[in-house]
């Protein structure tokens, strides 16, 4: 087993960190469940602080702590992607939780019982939000009401505390995007798939580093990146309001040449108005499908 620990600007945290992690898993090995070669891998994304250092020392009090240092700060989902890459040809099955342990290491033995059973993607669900304030609580719940709205798979209320088998990292790889949406393809990789309940503690060391600027790129990348939806919404608007501005031009010609009673001017200044716009925005619903149709193509997926 590894687990794969994002950490960025985690000093605070991870001697703690270590400490815990190392006593599930030594635990674990005892009761026979893992390895005794299981061990905790560490992503380094660009820290400023003594992250890397604290992660250095560990290695050198027990051998069995890896590491691995990006060149600058990537962001949580690539440190995680980078991590799990880095695990994946070592490993039976790893495991992603953030340096913090906000989410419950004691649940970690579930994950493993869950892919003992044969379950490859395994997926920890928080059982509530009464650790959160309520502008992570409110913003959370526009999250997935806009992720659902947009077609976007999530299970409601799972981050990135998973399982992966060695099995789904290696078709995870089939996936060459740059901008990886993990808890969405996650549940899209096809294997067997199951969730496990955990509890979520306040951060008890550091601070958060999702600000509000964070998680609003998030969301973008996990819409952009996983659901032509927004595309569609376009040429759909597209299409209604071209059959509108016909219906408007037609009742700008009935007026001007039937009826008779317009100002002079009047329909040559509306016609194009209405015409060209609605011609505008059904063109732009057409370009939008090709580029849908190319971003599905240019991915690649398996
Ligand atoms: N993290 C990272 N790179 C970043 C930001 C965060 O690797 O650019 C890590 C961070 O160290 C932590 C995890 O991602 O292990 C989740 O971040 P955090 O706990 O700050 O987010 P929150 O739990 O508040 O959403
Ligand atoms: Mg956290």
């Amino acid at each position: 087993l590894a687990i794969v620990v994002p950490c960025f600007n985690e000093q605070i945290a991870l001697p703690h960190t270590l400490d815990v992690l190392f006593r599930v898993l030594s635990e674990m090995v005892g009761r026979g469940e893992i390895a005794p070669e299981s061990y905790p891998y560490f992503v380094d994304d660009g820290s400023a602080d003594l992250t890397w250092p604290h992660i250095v020392s560990g290695h050198e009090r027990n051998k069995s702590v890896r590491g691995l240092k990006l060149a600058r700060n990537f962001g949580h989902q690539n440190a995680l992607l980078a991590g799990l890459m880095g695990v994946m040809d070592r490993c039976d099955a790893a495991i992603s939780i953030d340096a913090d342990l906000q989410q419950d290491p004691a649940a970690i033995p579930e994950f493993v019982a869950q892919f003992r059973r044969g379950i490859d993607v395994v997926l920890g669900v928080r059982k509530d939000r009464e650790s959160d304030g309520w502008f992570k609580r409110c913003s959370a719940q526009l999250f997935y009401l806009l992720m659902r709205a947009m077609g976007v798979p999530l299970i409601a209320n799972h981050a990135d505390y998973r399982l992966l088998s060695r099995r789904a990292l290696k078709h995870l790889t089939l996936y060459g995007e740059t901008n990886l949406f993990l808890r969405a393809i996650c549940t899209q990789l096809g294997f067997k798939t199951s969730v496990v309940c955990f509890d979520v503690k306040e951060r008890a060391y550091g601070s958060t580093h999702y600000t509000l600027g964070r998680m609003l790129k998030l969301a973008l990348t996990g819409i952009v990146s996983t659901s032509v939806v927004p595309l569609r919404m376009v040429a759909l608007i597209g299409f209604a309001i071209f059959a509108l501005s016909l219906l408007m031009a037609s009742y700008v010609m009935y007026r001007t040449l039937v009826v008779g009673d317009t100002v002079p001017g009047w329909a040559s200044t509306t016609l194009p108005i209405y015409f060209i716009g609605g011609v505008q925005l059904l063109c732009l619903g057409v370009i939008g499908e090709y580029v849908g149709q190319t971003i599905s193509e240019v991915k690649r997926r398996p």
